[in-house]
């Protein structure tokens, strides 16, 4: 047993602990709470320093670490999305080195699980010798619609063969209602409820893509007949993003939905009342072009709230630190103590590791970190939500993963 001590713990799921303890035993939170030991030989006192559960980068896409300060940012997302297709052309792809040196980049800022896209599975054996925990989901790009059938079995095919673990599991995801037809997006529904657990989309992200589902004109279509992909017999739905995704039978507990900056309160409601969760990434949607999100919209309508970074594609860095202090810009009213939930405990929910992982408690998984405050912070919370570097995170966890 070993007794971590510290001046403030953040068990999240509880209130913060003054002067506590957290005991471990074998990768494992045995107990939490304040009185803390003394005199143990396996007491660690880390004195005036704060200890949490290991974040949940709940967006981001390893595979296309390789692209880092090769895609520039844009004044709108297709125009991005040119760049990005033009600089995976001519990149290696989906490179294991850059996949690895991702990996540890977003371990040491003091992430512990991932939601992890993928066009391929190839982040799934970096990940395996790694102590990053993730969920990866096999992204399907389906226009036009009569691929439907083909690019849903090429996923299933790919998920069945994957080598996933408990640390490391799988899962589908839709690209975006603008990429993948109706008949892809009902199959992917119908496959992925089989094989249980979260499903993963990007929505809501451009206003280009609510101009697509309304009328199936705008920039979204222009890049479809460009790149020969655009399907002539695609119905326009011409209703907005959250109501299709209803329509084709996603609209569940287990949805995962990246972005939502251009979603209506009603839409936002409308994810909550079904459980789904919205993960935010500022920094991407100001580099895409797409604006920033509504935050304070986003926490007012109840809907689960979780954060990502997106890839480095996107953004300049893969640490989910830095991804809150961009939320505490964008609006200094949401309290500290929610943007550290979204970035802890809904991400692992929303991933399907509830209970092991983003809180501090009795059972779940030893995966905790530790950040130094400075003298002059009285407001822990607001400290953390303030942007913390790798430098200032020390891994607390001996038997879970790789220590250090
Ligand atoms: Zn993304």
């Amino acid at each position: 047993m070993i007794h971590y001590q510290a001046d403030w713990i953040l068990p999240i799921t509880a209130p913060p602990v003054l002067r506590g303890v957290v005991t471990v035993q074998a990768g494992r939170v045995v107990a939490v709470g304040a009185s803390p030991m003394t005199g143990s030989a396996t007491t660690h006192d880390l004195g005036r320093s704060v200890i949490l559960p290991s974040l949940v980068n709940a967006h981001t896409h390893l595979e296309l670490s390789a692209l880092s300060g090769r895609v520039p940012p844009a004044p709108s997302m297709p125009e991005w999305v040119v760049s990005l297709m033009r600089a995976r052309d001519s990149a290696s792809s989906s490179d294991p080195a850059a996949i690895r040196s991702a990996i540890e980049a977003v371990r040491s800022s003091g992430t512990g699980l991932v939601g992890d896209i993928g066009n391929t599975l190839a982040a799934v054996p970096e990940l395996r010798t790694s102590p990053l925990r993730a969920r990866v989901f096999r992204e399907v790009v389906g226009f036009p619609d009569t691929l439907a059938d083909e690019v849903v079995t090429a996923a299933l095919d790919e998920i069945r063969g994957a080598d996933a673990n408990a640390d490391v599991r799988v899962g589908l995801a839709a690209h975006a209602p603008y990429s993948v037809g109706a008949r892809a997006l009902r199959a992917l529904g119908q496959v992925s409820q089989s094989l249980g657990g979260p499903r993963a989309i990007h929505l809501g992200e451009s206003p280009d893509e609510i101009e697509f589902l309304a009328g199936g004109h705008g920039p979204w279509r222009d890049l479809l007949e460009r790149i020969g992909r655009w399907d002539p017999a695609w119905a326009v739905p011409g209703i907005g993003p959250v109501a299709y995704l209803e329509q084709v039978g996603w609209l569940s507990s287990e949805l995962v939905v990246a972005h939502g900056v251009q979603l209506s309160d009603d839409e936002l409601a409308r994810l909550g009342e079904a459980g789904a969760t919205l993960v935010t990434c500022p920094r991407s949607n100001r580099w895409t072009g797409v604006g920033d999100p509504p935050l304070e919209r986003f926490v007012r309508s109840g809907v689960r709230l979780a954060v990502g970074t997106d890839s480095l594609a996107s953004a300049p860095d893969l640490n989910l630190f830095a991804e809150l202090a961009r939320l505490r810009e964008l609006s200094s009213e949401v309290p500290a103590r929610a943007l550290l939930a979204a970035a802890t405990v809904h991400g692992a929910r929303a991933l399907g590791f509830g209970g092991e992982l983003g809180e501090i408690a009795p059972g779940s998984h030893a995966s905790l970190i530790a950040v130094p405050v400075p003298d002059e912070s009285l407001d822990v919370e607001e400290y953390l939500v303030g942007g913390v570097g790798p430098d200032q995170v020390t891994w607390l966890d001996p038997d879970d993963g790789a220590a250090g």
